[in-house]
């Protein structure tokens, strides 16, 4: 079994997908035009947001926001403890110092308490500026913006959500990807709307901030490619990824949102009065499931665990082992008022299992039963 089946999603719009690429293709116009125009339009309309930009990947998206909004050198970025390196490597990235903040052990996601208290530590006893704060959907459920929100506006942060896992999520009629001032997403194959190679895109409702990142995204382009008005990057959607996605959007709108739901559905069911605790999606809110992550008891050893389901053909993974605050890279030039303890517990005891709107009941099933087996065969 594949740990998340892009073969089989292939196959339920082959037809679709070849025409696709080879009309890409046999334009032969690979760069920009109006298979990135279209797409970018579809993507906004779907989002909810008045502007979609496409970048290369889901890292240059959450640095050219960044950029955008001018943060660097003496600015403090406050990024969970809990995520993929590329939410606190952007604000290295740029000049600015990451701060790391502790996330909630019912949903992953940052903690607004945490938050609030790295910030009077800033504000209190360093010389740098809060100027951002990163939230992130972490496994495709969005981070808590009916609370995140004003305490943003409160504290006076721009506030970036780093969607890459979230895009297709919910609260309320509200669609991830919309809840920043710049909202960014990642077509990374695995992730809930991937293309087939990388891809990411920025998100906004301000006319100027759009301006600003496709700027950016072309060397700094001003009124042509030709006249560079400040220093930017090389960052684009290839067209035949935009072929790509046009197909796959379609598909992922009418129904793998809801059939990936429909699978963690029936984890929850086949997993519940089980030792295994399930994730929890908070009410109101909506997963796109870019990981099904449940909790062990900190008295299982979790390789061995892995290692027997994968003899029994059980892929698992775990997203994350380490906290951010003890990544060499960010030795000495990242701060981490709180201990983070949350993360740090989280981080021994998670376990992706595997999922995608394209698993079946059969192998739904099977991941249940060989993880009871083997936890019973550990205890
Ligand atoms: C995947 C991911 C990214 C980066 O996306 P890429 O397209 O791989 O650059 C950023 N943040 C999070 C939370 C991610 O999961």
């Amino acid at each position: 079994m594949e740990f998340r089946d892009l073969r089989a999603q292939y196959l339920s719009f082959k037809r679709e997908m070849d025409e696709a690429i080879l009309g890409a293709v046999s334009s032969s116009r690979f760069i920009g035009g109006e298979l990135v125009t279209e797409l970018e339009r579809r993507l906004s309309d779907y989002v909810g947001v008045r502007h979609c930009v496409t970048c290369a990947n889901g890292t240059d998206a959450l640095q050219l926001a960044l950029m955008a909004w001018g943060v660097g050198p003496g600015d403090a970025v406050f990024v969970p403890d809990f995520t993929f390196f590329s939410t606190g490597e952007v604000v290295s990235a740029v000049g600015a110092t990451p701060v790391f903040v502790d996330v909630l052990e019912q949903t992953f996601n940052m903690d607004p308490e945490s938050l609030r208290s790295a910030y009077d530590y800033v504000a209190d006893h360093t010389d740098l500026r809060p100027r951002v704060a990163i939230p992130v959907d972490l496994f495709g459920q969005p981070a808590d913006y009916t609370q995140l929100m004003p305490l943003c506006r409160e504290l006076d942060l721009l506030l970036l959500e780093d969607g890459a896992q979230g895009f297709g999520g919910t609260i309320g009629d509200r669609r991830a990807c919309s809840f920043g001032g710049i909202s960014t997403t990642s077509f990374f194959p695995a992730k809930p709307l991937g293309c087939y190679g990388d891809g990411g895109a920025v998100f906004t409702d301000d006319d100027g901030l759009a301006e600003l990142v496709r700027s950016y995204a072309v060397h700094g382009k001003g009124e042509g490619k030709y006249d560079n008005v400040r220093v930017g990057m090389n960052s684009r959607l290839d067209t035949i990824q935009a072929a790509v996605l046009g197909v796959k959007l379609t598909s992922f709108a009418e129904h793998e949102i809801d059939e990936v739901n429909a699978r963690a559905r029936w984890y929850d069911n086949l997993l519940a009065g089980t030792s295994i605790e399930i994730p929890k999606v908070l009410k109101g809110f909506r997963s796109s499931w870019a990981q099904y992550t449940v909790r062990l008891s900190e008295s299982i050893n979790r390789e061995i665990l892995q290692f027997r389901l994968q003899k029994s053909g059980v892929p698992t993974m775990v997203y994350y082992p380490k906290p951010m605050h003890e990544q060499l890279a960010f030795r000495g030039c990242s701060i981490c008022p709180n201990s983070c303890t949350v993360t740090t517990r989280i981080c021994k005891t998670v376990l992706s299992l595997p999922i995608g709107p394209y698993l079946t009941r059969e192998n739904s099933a099977s991941v249940v039963h060989y993880l009871q087996k083997v936890l019973e065969s550990l205890s």
